[in-house]
């Protein structure tokens, strides 16, 4: 998410440097630039949070889908791919684990319907603020917990999304 103002650039969106970030909501002081920085950190040590790093992918999709419009739209349907695969299909919430699934469906090569998002501030009940407050131990269960409410958010989207792997699967 480095690029993250030139995605905002591309969807016309201006970004505030006050106050709680406008897309997710999380509670900071600086805006979307202070939580894509608190995003990143909660990101840096998966090499000695074992434990947190089996669980990093729910942040991934979470954050991202909270944020669309610095994310780039495409993402979002990647994002949701991979959060129904592991919330409903069972599949693995580590790095590095959902990309076979991924590149297949971006294989397809077909137009994709747009996504429209939810809401900027009604994108889930949790955001990355809770996260990377929580201890270590509950960190994983956090990160699940957070992408179940995004997922919950993103709710209208849902059929088109097991549609979309019940078809990637079956191929
Ligand atoms: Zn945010």
């Amino acid at each position: 998410m480095q690029d993250f103002r030139k995605q905002a650039a591309k969807h016309g969106v201006t970004l505030l440097s006050d106050g709680p970030c406008q897309f997710c909501g999380a509670g900071v002081e600086h805006g979307v630039a202070q939580c894509v920085s608190l995003f990143g950190e909660l990101g840096a040590h998966l090499w000695r949070e074992k434990d947190y790093a089996a669980a990093h992918l729910f942040s991934v999709d979470a954050y991202s889908l909270q944020h669309s419009e610095i994310a780039g739209r495409l993402n979002n349907h990647v994002h949701l791919l991979s959060l129904c695969l592991m919330l409903e299909r069972g599949a693995s919430s580590a790095m590095g684990t959902r990309k076979p699934a991924i590149e297949k469906f971006l294989a397809l090569d077909r137009v994709w319907p747009s996504l429209e998002p939810p809401p900027a501030g009604a994108r889930g009940s949790l955001t990355v603020a809770e996260i990377v407050a929580t201890d270590l131990e509950r960190r994983a269960e956090f990160a699940r917990r957070w992408a179940e409410s995004v997922w919950d958010a993103w709710q209208a989207h849902q059929p088109w999304v097991r549609r979309t792997l019940d078809r990637l699967l079956h191929d």
